[in-house]
């Protein structure tokens, strides 16, 4: 007797994380270190997406190739829009491309313009070394508010992270240097240029209201824009369905990332994503296996 009772199992999903960082900009792990922890913790696919920067890739992909895990090439995006910083990660971009490089170079540059303002403003304060003290915790990398963060804790002028920020990092207090990053459409075009396809980071961080949100997707979309992230670390479960819905609405693909920074705190851990619900597309429906 022949098995009549033969199932065609579809393949086990993977666990996807596509919004990471690494000592290349604010994290505090290196892309080896970074690939390995979340190999460790169940990640089958993981992308490196550091702000404004994709130093860390070639490192992160011979990692990856060495411990059998799929790298996603990425990078997070710094925009201004309508006064407000949003971020754009892009996914499979092809990380030597010259629109992403120049246009990325620039905004490296308000960078380290940036920090020494952030040094000169902290210094007002009588917050001496915060410049020098970023600096040496960038270790030469992208220097970033997350290291004047890290710096103000290791000094004792405030106990954690979010205080920092809280106190002195963000907009209207002493530390905060307003400025202009990417706009919009340089941001989706430079990924687009480079082959990637552009999603708009933790849409639940920026605390928009009903009208202006719609108006950044519509914005977004128009410039070319596919993906929203729908699971973030920094989104609370209500947050997700919330964004599951509107990506659905709206007709974009949703993403899934933990924007992890490393093993402190305050930042969630690899590997414990919540699965995205099941009405949404993937962004990653359409990828080739052989892109994993
Ligand atoms: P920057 O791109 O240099 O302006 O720094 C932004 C980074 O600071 C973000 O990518 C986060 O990693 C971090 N950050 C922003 N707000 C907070 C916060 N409230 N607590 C901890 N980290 C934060
Ligand atoms: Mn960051
Ligand atoms: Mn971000
Ligand atoms: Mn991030």
């Amino acid at each position: 007797m022949g098995n009549t009772n033969i199932v065609l199992n579809p393949p086990p999903a993977r666990r996807y994380d596509l919004h990471t960082h690494s000592q290349r900009s604010d994290g505090t792990l290196t892309p080896t270190e970074l690939v390995t922890h979340a190999h460790a913790a169940g990640v089958e696919v993981l992308a490196l997406t550091d702000h404004d920067v994709t130093d860390g890739l070639a490192e992160a992909q011979t990692a990856a190739n060495r411990l059998g895990i799929s790298l996603i090439p990425g990078i997070e995006v710094s925009v201004t829009w309508q006064g407000q910083t949003v971020h754009i990660v892009g996914l499979n971009i092809d990380p030597t491309h010259n629109d992403l490089q120049q246009g990325t170079a620039r905004l490296r540059e308000f960078r380290q313009w940036r920090a020494q303002e952030i040094g000169r403003r902290l210094q007002k304060k009588k917050i001496a070394g915060a410049y020098e003290g970023a600096m040496r915790l960038a270790k030469g990398a992208i220097v970033s508010r997350t290291h004047f963060a890290h710096f103000l804790v290791d000094q004792g002028y405030v106990r954690g992270m979010q205080q920092a920020f809280k106190q002195f990092l963000l907009r209207g207090k002493p530390g905060y240097v307003p400025g202009q990053w990417a706009t919009l459409s340089e941001a989706v075009s430079w990924i687009r240029a480079a082959g990637g396809q552009a999603v708009i980071a933790h849409p639940a961080r920026y605390a928009l209201s009903a009208g202006k949100l719609k108006r950044l997707f519509n914005e977004f979309r128009e410039c070319g824009g596919e993906a929203i992230e729908v699971i973030s670390g920094s989104h609370a479960p209500e947050a997700s369905l919330h964004f599951a819905h509107l990506a659905v609405e709206h007709g974009f693909l949703a993403s899934a990332g933990s924007d992890y920074h490393g093993p402190e705190k305050p930042w969630v851990a690899l590997g414990k994503l919540a699965k995205l619900p099941a009405f949404c597309t993937p962004v990653w429906h359409a990828w080739q296996e052989s892109r994993l």
